[in-house]
């Protein structure tokens, strides 16, 4: 079994990868473009290797480049991480072939559940409820499409089958509209995903985002580990998550979290993972599976105690789950903050030297990031700097924490959207809790940035 993993990946995860091989006493490889050498986790890894270029296509996502990086350093492993490679049935297979370990699922399950329209198809086999939408990607006959769209009822959403971070969706509210966001959006897709397949939704208008986080071995065996809310997003993108959901009785979430485990089972699916769905007048809809570790997952770790990307490397060192789902027990509340480095208002990019970063701290406060004073944040990459989590006894007191980490936070040098999480601790809404994906947005459009500088949103 592989005592060795490579690290293919960078920022926050990157360094939260290394600590978990760490506490498993797996010694660590960093696979790093040029612009990362930098990084934290590459100087704390026990051997570090430079991959290519600052481009993330020259790194980052160049699967032969980096199998000979774990080759070469005798890992036995390679832990993807999210983005890049993560989701990318070629990579999970030429792992496979190089005879290494893949941290996550086999390429098989990849294939099925990472493209949308097959896992789709594979959830309602399997008796998950999903959107109402288009039976697979839909056909090149214009008339067939617009009987489709018909039947499914206006508005509707048109999404790519390859698509992934919130990109390459288009809402259709009338048919006048249909045929030219279809057209847009294949372009879009095989420009974006390389893969032109889109689908049809029925586009929900006031639905939450609740995802159910999985845990699989290879010995049979699927647990879930309660639900996650991250219906704070702006263009599909989320930017604050919790757990639990406020207000969704817990039978509902059992009942669905135990149709997601078996799921699980029925497709072969080992590892981390997660089912997204939306949620609307009491009823859950499955949209898609991400089959790896989630940027929002510590989230979940707080409230149940169970280190996920531990169990990720145990499951793919062949170990059998340490505990079953009797043992996850959900323990008071926790919330999550995504810190971009980008302008709060204007939202754009804000990359740069940070002159010096003061971490916030105390009861229940969690940071996961790579910052440290000196570092250079470049521009060629995601702008998530930091994770800022808050755990309490109950939501108000984890909303109160982080509050208070907000404004002891500082990363100077940089902007972040920190003063947005601010003004989001205090508002109303978020404060009520149970919120739709849409409340930022008409948050945003209702002056909540005007006046504060930058374009005024
Ligand atoms: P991605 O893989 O790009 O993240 P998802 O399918 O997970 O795409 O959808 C991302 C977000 O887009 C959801 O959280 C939700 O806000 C919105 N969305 C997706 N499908 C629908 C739908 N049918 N109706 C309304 N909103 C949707």
């Amino acid at each position: 079994m592989f005592d060795t993993v490579l690290i293919a990946n960078r920022g926050e995860i990157a360094l939260r990868i290394l600590r978990a091989c760490r506490d498993l006493g797996l010694k660590t490889v960093a696979a790093h473009s040029e612009a990362d050498a930098g990084l934290r986790h590459v100087a704390l890894a026990d051997r570090a290797i430079c991959i290519g270029p600052a481009a993330a296509t020259d790194s980052y996502l160049n699967i032969a480049e980096i199998i000979t990086a774990a080759q070469l350093a005798g890992a036995g492993a390679i832990h993807p991480g999210y983005g890049f490679l993560s989701e990318n049935a070629a990579f999970a297979g030429a792992v496979e072939n190089a005879g290494l370990i893949f941290i996550g699922p086999s390429a098989a399950a990849i294939r099925t559940m990472g493209d949308k329209v097959s896992a789709k198809r594979t959830m309602i086999a399997a008796g998950v409820p999903c959107v109402a939408g288009s039976q697979g990607a839909l056909p090149q006959d214009e008339q067939e499409v617009r009987a489709i769209a018909e039947a499914i009822g206006y508005p509707v959403i048109v999404k790519a089958a390859g698509g992934g971070g919130g990109r390459g969706m288009r809402i259709v509210r009338e048919e006048r509209a249909l045929m030219e966001a279809v057209s847009m959006a294949v372009k879009e897709a095989d420009r974006a995903f390389g893969n032109p397949q889109v689908y049809l939704e029925k586009f929900l208008e006031h639905p939450r985002h609740i995802e159910i986080q999985i845990l699989a071995d290879k010995h049979g065996r699927a647990v879930w580990l309660g639900e996650r809310d991250c219906s704070m997003q702006r263009r599909h993108q989320k930017i604050i998550e919790e757990a639990p959901a406020p207000g969704i009785a817990r039978e509902a979430i059992a009942e669905i979290g135990d149709l997601c485990a078996s799921a699980c089972l029925t497709i072969g699916y080992t590892g981390a993972g997660t089912f997204e769905f939306l949620h609307e007048d009491g009823r859950f809809s499955f949209i898609e599976m991400n089959t790896r570790v989630q940027v929002e997952h510590p989230v979940t770790e707080l409230v149940t105690g169970i280190d996920i990307v531990r169990e990720q490397i145990r499951i793919a060192r062949g170990e059998p789950l340490s505990f079953s789902q009797e043992d996850v027990r959900i323990q008071g509340h926790a919330v999550e903050c995504r810190i971009n480095a980008e302008n709060p208002y204007s939202f754009q990019p804000h990359p740069g030297r940070v002159e010096r970063w003061t971490p916030p701290g105390g009861p229940g406060i969690r940071v996961e990031s790579h910052l440290y004073s000196g570092y250079t944040v470049p521009p060629h990459y995601d702008s998530l700097v930091a994770k800022l989590l808050a755990h309490g006894a109950t939501r108000a007191e984890a909303i109160r924490r982080m509050s208070g980490a907000l404004g002891e936070m500082e990363a100077v040098g940089i902007a972040t959207n920190a003063p947005l999480h601010g003004l989001l601790m205090e508002e109303p809404g978020f404060a009520a809790g149970g919120f739709d994906i849409h409340h930022l947005e008409r948050l945003i459009e209702g002056g909540l940035l005007r006046g504060r500088g930058g374009n005024d949103g």
